[in-house]
């Protein structure tokens, strides 16, 4: 059961700053027993021993905001803003059903995996009635794949019929929200350390979704112990949504029903004022960082660095692939990086500042800094091998420059709790030639439901 990785570079992220040019990371029984410089020390037997040269070992990639199952409508509304690409898509969304959700959710954690992502938080809102159990297919697509779920229960009881934009064929009533949400947590939530799928509560956004859900959530969550997850300060349009309803800005709004905290990540978090910046700071409230997605809806750029120095955690996300087409975290890195230095000049985020965004600030935003984020003893053994011999990377004199700077690299080796999930760029744990074909026939499925409709 040890595992034995020598000869790469390894950059733990851990507290103290810690780089080893020839290192290696020891996993026992799935669990960080030794990080180091040198060859790994003699701690009894080696199951298997990885040849780590020419290769950066970094703790596995933290994705803290998805939707999974938009994995099947890619490529729609491409010039639209938020509220515009959101009324093309709920009709579609609107045929979404378990079957669908399955093959979309594990072609989606396929390319998260090979881009080295071990832990995912997949925000599913979309119940349309008659549709089976699409949060199950959720679970059970990240059990085959074999990476670690948050799995968000969200919810909408707002349709267009009370001022909301979602049909009101795909939002549940508020008791139906409120029920399936703890009948998720009773089912798949699993407290343990280690453990492989948590679930966290997560009404939709303020715009999809009554007050009413918005406190009573917060309260089943704190109820049960378990996290809270929503959408919020996306867009201008929804700044100004929010002055004209609730006369209040988004953050006020989420500070008056209980999001905010310790326990809470927010997706977003473009449009804050440095009060609002505060708040988030002193609450301990996290932000889920999504550089591409905020960049194709053309929503503006979050202050990352102000959010990171007010004392949030901010970890990255990917966002749904609807408005991400291409669904992996690696290059979230560099999208971070990018628009952090558009916003606040070249040295507003580091590239190791991104790596411990993509990392450790991923964990803290899902209350998992004490498992996961960094390569420690104790520790999960969630580890990405990064690929760095071939001529896309010869010459870069600084490894981790060239994971976040150059191209995105092959993840020679994933690891989730020592057991391999990726090797050679290609998933091991499913089939990719039939995860394409299933997704194939559910996205046709889907768009062929939606003209039928
Ligand atoms: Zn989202």
């Amino acid at each position: 059961m040890r595992t034995v990785i020598e000869g790469a570079t390894v950059f733990p992220v851990d507290r103290a700053n810690s780089e080893y040019g020839t290192g290696h990371v020891v996993i026992n029984h799935g669990v960080i027993e030794a990080v180091g410089e040198g060859s790994a020390p003699d701690l009894g037997p080696v199951d298997e021993r990885i040849d780590g040269r020419g290769c950066l070992a970094t703790p596995g990639l933290v994705n803290t905001h998805h939707h999974l199952y938009q994995w099947a409508t890619r490529g729609l509304a491409q010039q639209s803003d938020l509220f515009n690409w959101l009324v093309t898509l709920y009709p579609i969304w609107a045929g979404l059903d378990e079957e669908i959700t399955e093959a979309a959710a594990t072609a989606g954690l396929v390319r998260l995996a090979e881009t080295g992502a071990t832990t995912v938080a997949d925000h599913h809102y979309v119940f349309p009635q008659g549709a089976g159990d699409p949060f199950t297919a959720v679970v059970s697509a990240a059990h085959q794949v074999g990476v670690r779920l948050h799995a968000v229960r969200g919810s909408m009881d707002r349709g267009q019929s009370h001022g909301g934009l979602p049909p009101d064929s795909i939002v549940e009533s508020l008791d139906d929200a409120l029920h399936g949400t703890e009948a998720a947590i009773d089912r798949y939530h699993d407290p343990e350390p280690g453990s492989m799928v948590r679930v966290a509560v997560g009404p939709c956004s303020p715009f999809s979704v009554s007050q009413e859900l918005m406190k009573e959530a917060a309260d089943l969550a704190r109820r049960k112990g378990v996290r809270l997850h929503t959408h919020l300060a996306e867009t201008l349009d929804e700044e100004r949504q929010c002055m004209a309803e609730f006369g209040c800005t988004p953050v006020e709004y989420a500070g008056r029903t209980g999001w905010l905290g310790e326990d809470v990540w927010l997706a977003h978090g473009i449009h804050l004022s440095d009060e609002a910046v505060g708040w988030i700071g002193n609450s301990g409230t996290g932000i889920a960082h999504c550089p591409t997605s905020n960049a194709r809806l053309g929503a503006g750029i979050a202050r990352v660095r102000d959010l990171i120095e007010a004392g949030a955690p901010v970890g990255l996300g990917v966002d749904g692939a609807a408005s991400n087409e291409d669904g992996g975290l690696g290059g979230e890195l560099r999208a971070a990086t990018y628009l952090a230095r558009l916003r606040g000049g070249p040295e507003a985020l580091t590239a190791r500042a991104a790596v411990w965004l993509g990392t450790m600030g991923g964990a803290r935003c899902l209350g998992r800094q004490r498992e996961i984020g960094s390569l420690e003893p104790g520790k999960q053994g969630d580890v990405v091998l990064w690929r760095l011999d071939g001529y896309e990377h010869a010459g870069i004199v600084d490894p981790v420059a060239a994971l976040v700077f150059g191209p995105l690299p092959q993840v020679r080796l994933l690891l989730v709790g020592g057991k391999t999930v990726v090797e050679d760029g290609s998933i091991r744990t499913v089939s990719d030639v039939d995860t394409a074909t299933a997704l194939r026939r559910a996205s046709s499925r889907l768009i062929r439901r939606a003209e039928e409709a």
